[in-house]
C-alpha cells in the first residue's frame, strides 16, 4: 500500500511533488535563468544536471540554473534534467527550455487564423495560418471528455454532443467542417510544438457540469503541459477565477491571464496574475484600467477587436497585445 501510494505521488509530479522552473525560456542576454523549486515547498539539495544539452548549463548552491554563454546561440529546444535530493528522497525531472524568439507584433489569432482562410475555428489548420502569417499568439479552447481526455473546441456542444458527457473514443472520431478530425490537446500542442515563434494561447473553458471538474480539467492541462515539456510555448486565460487561481498555485512560472473582465488591475495583481485579458467593451468602459494594469506590471489583452477603430483605439491606448479574428488586418496596419 506504501508503495502503491509513492507510486502515484511520484507519477503525478506537477500537482504535488515536483520540481519547477521559475521560467523556462532565457534571452540572448542573460546568463542567469531560472531558480529550481519544489512543488510542496520542500527543501531541494544538491541538485544536479544531466541530460543531453546537460553541459550547456550549471547550477549554483541558491539553485539558480545558469546557461552557458555559448549556449544562448542555440536555436533548438535544450533538454536537461534535474535532480535533487530531499528530506524525503530523491526527485528527478526532465525540462524543455527555449529561446525566448518568439514575436512580439501584438497580434493573437482568436481561435487560430480562420474567417479569412477557409479553416474551421480552432482546427489544427487555423493553427498552422496563424503560425504561417506570423502572429504573436494563437488561441484556442479547451474542454474535457467524460473520460478526462483533452478536447479542442470553443462550444461545450460539438455536433449535438456534450464533450463533458461523451466518452474520447466518440469525439476522437468526430470529423470537422475542414475534414480534420477534433484536435486533442496532445495533437494541438504537438503540432505548436514544431516551431518557437508563435505562443501557444490556452484557454480553459470551466465545466458546465461542476466547479470541481473545472479544477480537475487544470490539473489535466498542467499535467500535460508538463509531460509534453511544452511550458516555454503555453500561456493560460480562463473566465473562471478559481481555475485561475489554481493554475497560479501548481504553475508559479505559467503566465495567466483573466478573461470575465469583473476584477480590477490591483486585484489582480494581488492574486499574483500575469495579465488581464478583458473584453473591448469592458476596457472602454474602465477608461484607466491599461494605465492601472501596467502600473501593476500586469500583461494588458483585449477581445475580440475586429474592427480597424478599435484596433486604432488599443494601439494607441497602449495593449500589449490584441486578440482578433482578422489577424491579417491587424498585421498589416502594424506593418504599414
Ligand atoms: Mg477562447
Amino acid at each position: 500500500m506504501l508503495l502503491l501510494l509513492l507510486f502515484v505521488n511520484s507519477s503525478n509530479a506537477q500537482t504535488n511533488t515536483g520540481i519547477y522552473l521559475s521560467q523556462y525560456q532565457y534571452s540572448a542576454n542573460t546568463s542567469k535563468l531560472a531558480l529550481v523549486k519544489s512543488q510542496d515547498g520542500i527543501e531541494l539539495q544538491k541538485l544536479t544536471l544531466s541530460g543531453p544539452d546537460a553541459a550547456l548549463f550549471s547550477i549554483d548552491k541558491k539553485n539558480m540554473l545558469s546557461i552557458k554563454p555559448a549556449a544562448r546561440k542555440a536555436n533548438r529546444p535544450l533538454q536537461i534534467e534535474l535532480t535533487a535530493v530531499t528530506s524525503s528522497g530523491s526527485r528527478k525531472q526532465q525540462f524543455t527550455i527555449l529561446k525566448d524568439a518568439f514575436i512580439r507584433n501584438k497580434v493573437i489569432a482568436h481561435r487560430g487564423a480562420w474567417k479569412n482562410t477557409g479553416a474551421t475555428e480552432n482546427s489544427i489548420a487555423s493553427l498552422n495560418y496563424a503560425l504561417q502569417i506570423g502572429c504573436e499568439g494563437s488561441e484556442f479552447d479547451v474542454h474535457m471528455s467524460s473520460d478526462s481526455v483533452l478536447f479542442i473546441n470553443h462550444d461545450p456542444i460539438i455536433q449535438g454532443m456534450k464533450i463533458e458527457e461523451t466518452p474520447s473514443a466518440t469525439l476522437k472520431a468526430l470529423k470537422l467542417a475542414n475534414g480534420e478530425t477534433l484536435p486533442t490537446l496532445n495533437q494541438y500542442l504537438s503540432e505548436g510544438m514544431k516551431q518557437q515563434k508563435t505562443r501557444l494561447v490556452l484557454e480553459i473553458k470551466a465545466s458546465v457540469i461542476s466547479k470541481e471538474r473545472g479544477i480537475a480539467l487544470s490539473h489535466k492541462v498542467l499535467d500535460l503541459v508538463n509531460e509534453m515539456h511544452a511550458e516555454a510555448w503555453v500561456d493560460y486565460i480562463s473566465f473562471d477565477y478559481e481555475i485561475c487561481k489554481e493554475l497560479i498555485k501548481l504553475a508559479p512560472y505559467a503566465k495567466v491571464s483573466y478573461l470575465n473582465g469583473d476584477k480590477s488591475p490591483a486585484e489582480l495583481a494581488a492574486d499574483h496574475f500575469y495579465g488581464l485579458d478583458y473584453n473591448l467593451k469592458v476596457l472602454q468602459n474602465h477608461p484607466s484600467w491599461i494605465k492601472e494594469a501596467k502600473a501593476n506590471n500586469l500583461h494588458v489583452n483585449v477581445w475580440t477587436v475586429n474592427e480597424d477603430q478599435d484596433m486604432d483605439f488599443f494601439l494607441k491606448e497602449g495593449a500589449d497585445v490584441i486578440t482578433t479574428n482578422e489577424p491579417e488586418l491587424l498585421l498589416k496596419k502594424l506593418n504599414k
